[in-house]
Parts: structure tokens; C-alpha cells; sequence
């Protein structure tokens, strides 16, 4: 097969190495298989400089010529598919077919944002004769993205592929657990001939860069994908200097499940979605309400499918759902089994961690979870489902909307209008029926409440990554001319 990388940072155009390092651990039986370098001051303020340079280049750059280097770049790491998947496995531990789709996933932001750098539309509004009034959008400069660990190659090709479409350089701040994704992307990118400063890749101490990057002058954009608590802390160092930010944050996503539905498809489908990427998507459907008349067949269908999950090493081929990306997983998703049972809950599947190295953990099904157990209100980032009652689909709208976080809903129901009520009333950014999918390329992803800010994806994507400028021009009469 193929080796684990050396990571290093891509500043300017260059492979970097630093004299500060850390592990990197394969989460599957904890040895190390790599080391990250930690970014000095120096290694930043390069970053800094030379994404200053790539910014002059490349927001004069046409947009035909950024979408053809950017699909170079996708076709690059489709021929690269198995390389980096393998990378992805070994470092995050999820099944390796999964993570080959991750980086199908990745290639499509890529190949969707290219074809929107080149309908990044202004207007002109009609006005009094001898004046025009253009509307333009711009890219908007430098951007600061920091891109989370569950998705190593497609949560930094969101951040990539909305930067470079628009016009702006970057200085990508990938997560250290999970280095390898962004570092083959940015080696597809050089390879395809991307101008030196347009895209830097840093590793280190997150809130030494953040801290560090987000107050410069020329930071124009700060994007961030990751815990809420954390979005809230980068939002107000970004607010400092009036920074605009994109903020992709945690979410809790109910899914209601009506009684005209067969629950055994409900459950068992449900089951399924649950175990990909062992639950650590900030979309998982997690708050399972069910109406009454079916709860029992669906929590059965739900449980019996969830312990039948082979959980395992994700380069054995058998191995549907892998281990957690790290030991924090573990230890939150014991709390909040332990919480729950000493409130009542009753655990249907799974509950322990499992008796072997690695981080491993059963995909886990807690049934009449009370609202004061922990995980009704914090998402649980880990294969853990909760399935509660409900009579009505007010009731169920209701707790749907009990909790401050609004990214992804779903809904199982063959009632039309039970789900135009559905649709209508949650409150998310993203509301599914009849699908666990929430998030492609060609539509908006983004939360509402403390889900966060923005979107990512479909004719909206863009949007961030650009200014508008308007332009008011008058055509000065002849005399004026001549004076
Ligand atoms: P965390 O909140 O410590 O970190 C989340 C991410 O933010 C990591 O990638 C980390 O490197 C980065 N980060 C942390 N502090 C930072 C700082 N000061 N400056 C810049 N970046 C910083 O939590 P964690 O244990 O890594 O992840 C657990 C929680 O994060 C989960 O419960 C989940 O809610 C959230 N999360 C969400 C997503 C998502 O897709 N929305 C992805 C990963 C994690």
C-alpha cells in the first residue's frame, strides 16, 4: 500500500519543518504513526507575508483561470484517492471506504465551488441618465480558517475551496490529530501549479495561532468549523478588529419519526447513519422522538441493528463502524452514559467502552432519556442515539426546538403535510425527510442559533469569502471633461 506522510507546513510555496513537534497517534490501538510540527512566530509571520503576496496574485487572477487550477488540483486527489484515504484511516480510524467517500466529498466542494468562482454575479441598477450604478463582489482578502479533526480532508476542503474560488488566499490552521487530509491537499494544489502564498498550511497550538492570526490587519475573514464553545471564543477575538466570520458549530439533530412510517426501515436506517463516522458529525441524528404508537417496534429495529455494527480496525475490510478519533470521545461518551443511567435511562445497546487498545466505543442507544440527563441538552460527538416518546408532532416540534443549537433536523413521515409542518417549523438550518443526509455540495450547509453563522456550499457559498462594493459613476459632460 502506501505510507503515513511527513507533515509539514506549506507556507509561500514551501514544505517547512520546525523544530517543535507532536505525536501523532493511530486511534485504533494508540501507537504513533507520524509527528506534527508546531508553528513558531516565525513560521507564522512567513504565513502572514506570504499570503499577503498571494492575495495581490490571485484576486487579479480571472475567475475561469482559479476554477480551472482548482479542478486540477480535485483531479489531482481523485487520482490520489487511495493514498489519502489510507492517511485518513490510519489517522482518524474511520472504515477506509468511508473515508475514500470523505474524499469523493472533498473533490465535490472543490468541483462545485470552482464553477461558482465564476458566477460570483454583481448588477447594474437602473438610475437617472449620466450615471451608472455598478454592484460588484470582491473577494474579500485574507482569510483565517481553522478546520476541526472528524473530517481530516473535506472539513479544510470546505475552508480551501471557498477561499480559492472567491479570490482570497489563505492561512488554513488544520486540526494536529488529523494532519494528513489538508496536507494532501495542499500537495495536490502545489502540484497543480497554485501560485506560491495563495494557500498556507500551519499546525501548533490552536489558540497560540488563533490568538496570533485573527487580530492582523490583513485578516479579512475568519472561518471556523468546531465546538460552539470554541466559535464563540474566536467570534469575539474576531469582533476586536470587525472581522466577519463563518462559523460552522455544534449541533444536537432531532429526528421525528411519525407513526405512518415502517418503523423497522426507520429504525434500522437509522442505526446505520448513527455509526457513520462513529457519530462524530456535527449532523448525526441524535434525539430520536417517536410517536407513541410505534416506539417500541422502532427503538427494537433501532437497538437490534445498532449491536449488530462490526466495530472495528478501519483498514479491515468487514469493519463498519471504526474507533473514536481520540481519547476525550471516550471519556465524554462514558460521562454521558453513566449521567443518564443514574437518571432513569435504560441502555438498549452498547453503554461501555470496549475491553481492547484503541478508542473504542459501541454504537450506544438510550431509551426514555429524562430532560435532565446531560446528553438531552450536550451533543455527544460519539455513536450515542437517544429515542424518547412523543404524542403529537407539536410535542415533538417543540422539543426539537428545546435546545439552543439548530444545524441539521430530520424527519421520517409519507404525510405530505405532515411534513410541510415539519419543514416549517424546526428550527435549523437544514431540515431532512425521509433522508439522514444534511450536507452536499450543491446546496447551503450552516446552522441557525448557537449552531452558528453563515453558510458553506450551493450559490450561497461564496458569499462570505466576498465584499460588495458599489460603484457609483457619473459621465461628466463634455465641457467638464475639458476643464
Ligand atoms: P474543542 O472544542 O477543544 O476543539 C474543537 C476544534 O477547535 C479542534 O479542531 C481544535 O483544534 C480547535 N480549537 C480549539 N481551541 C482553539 C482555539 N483557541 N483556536 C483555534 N482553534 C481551536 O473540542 P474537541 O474535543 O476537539 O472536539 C469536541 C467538540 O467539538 C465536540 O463536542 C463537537 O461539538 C465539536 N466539534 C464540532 C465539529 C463540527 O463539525 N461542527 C467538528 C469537530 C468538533
Amino acid at each position: 500500500m502506501t505510507s503515513y506522510p511527513e507533515i509539514q507546513l506549506y507556507v509561500g510555496g514551501e514544505w517547512r519543518r520546525t523544530s517543535d513537534d507532536l505525536p501523532v497517534l493511530n486511534p485504533a490501538d494508540e501507537t504513533e504513526i507520524g509527528r506534527v510540527p508546531v508553528a513558531s512566530r516565525q513560521d507564522l509571520d512567513a504565513a502572514l507575508q506570504a499570503a499577503r503576496e498571494g492575495f495581490k496574485i490571485w484576486s487579479r487572477t480571472s475567475p475561469r483561470a482559479r476554477a480551472e487550477l482548482i479542478m486540477r488540483a480535485a483531479s489531482i486527489m481523485r487520482e490520489r484517492i487511495d493514498e489519502i484515504a489510507y492517511s485518513i484511516t490510519l489517522e482518524h480510524g474511520k472504515p477506509f471506504a468511508q473515508a475514500r467517500l470523505e474524499v469523493i466529498r472533498g473533490c465535490e466542494f472543490f468541483e462545485w465551488d470552482a464553477g461558482e468562482a465564476q458566477r460570483t454575479y454583481g448588477r447594474v441598477v437602473p438610475s437617472e441618465p449620466g450615471i451608472k450604478y455598478l454592484v460588484v463582489h470582491q473577494p474579500i482578502g485574507m482569510v483565517a480558517a481553522f478546520s476541526p479533526w472528524n473530517f481530516p480532508m473535506s472539513q479544510p476542503a470546505r475552508k480551501i475551496a471557498g477561499a480559492l474560488a472567491a479570490g482570497c488566499s489563505i492561512i488554513l490552521k488544520a486540526a494536529e490529530e488529523t494532519p494528513a487530509g489538508a496536507l494532501h491537499i495542499a500537495r495536490a494544489f502545489h502540484d497543480a501549479g497554485l501560485p506560491a502564498g495563495v494557500l498556507n498550511l500551519v499546525f501548533g497550538v490552536p489558540a497560540d495561532i488563533s490568538s496570533y492570526i485573527i487580530p492582523q490587519e490583513q485578516t479579512r475573514l475568519v472561518a471556523f468549523t468546531g465546538s460552539t464553545a470554541v466559535g464563540k471564543h474566536l467570534t469575539q477575538l474576531a469582533t476586536q478588529t470587525m472581522t466577519p466570520v463563518l462559523m460552522e458549530l455544534g449541533g444536537h439533530a432531532p429526528v421525528i419519526v411519525c407513526d405512518d412510517i415502517d418503523p423497522n426501515f426507520a429504525g434500522v436506517t437509522s442505526a446505520v447513519r448513527k455509526a457513520r463516522n462513529a457519530g462524530q458529525v456535527c449532523t448525526s441524528p441524535t434525539r430520536f422522538f417517536v410517536q407513541e404508537a410505534i416506539f417500541e417496534q422502532f427503538s427494537a429495529a433501532f437497538a437490534e441493528r445498532a449491536k449488530a455494527i462490526i466495530v472495528g480496525n478501519g483498514m479491515d475490510s468487514s469493519t463498519e463502524m471504526g474507533s473514536v478519533a481520540n481519547h476525550r470521545r471516550i471519556e465524554a461518551l462514558e460521562g454521558f452514559v453513566s449521567d443518564a443511567r443514574s437518571k432513569g435511562a435504560k441502555v438498549i445497546a452498547g453503554g461501555d467502552r470496549m475491553a481492547r487498545p484503541g478508542y473504542f466505543f459501541p454504537v450506544t442507544v438510550l431509551k426514555d432519556v429524562p430532560d435532565d440527563a446531560r446528553v438531552m441538552r450536550e451533543e455527544p460527538f460519539g455513536p450515542l442515539a437517544i429515542i424518547n416518546p412523543v404524542k403529537t408532532l407539536d410535542e415533538a416540534i417543540e422539543k426539537a426546538n428545546s435546545l439552543p443549537f439548530g444545524l441539521a433536523a430530520y424527519a421520517f413521515t409519507h404525510s405530505s403535510a405532515n411534513a410541510d409542518k415539519l419543514a416549517d417549523g424546526i428550527e435549523a438550518g437544514n431540515v431532512s425527510i425521509n433522508t439522514l443526509e444534511a450536507s452536499v455540495a450543491e446546496v447551503p450547509f450552516g446552522g441557525v442559533k448557537e449552531s452558528g453563522y453563515g453558510r458553506e456550499g450551493g450559490a450561497e457559498g461564496l458569499h462570505h469569502y466576498t465584499v460588495v462594493k458599489t460603484i457609483s459613476h457619473r459621465m461628466l459632460p463634455e465641457t467638464a471633461r475639458r476643464s
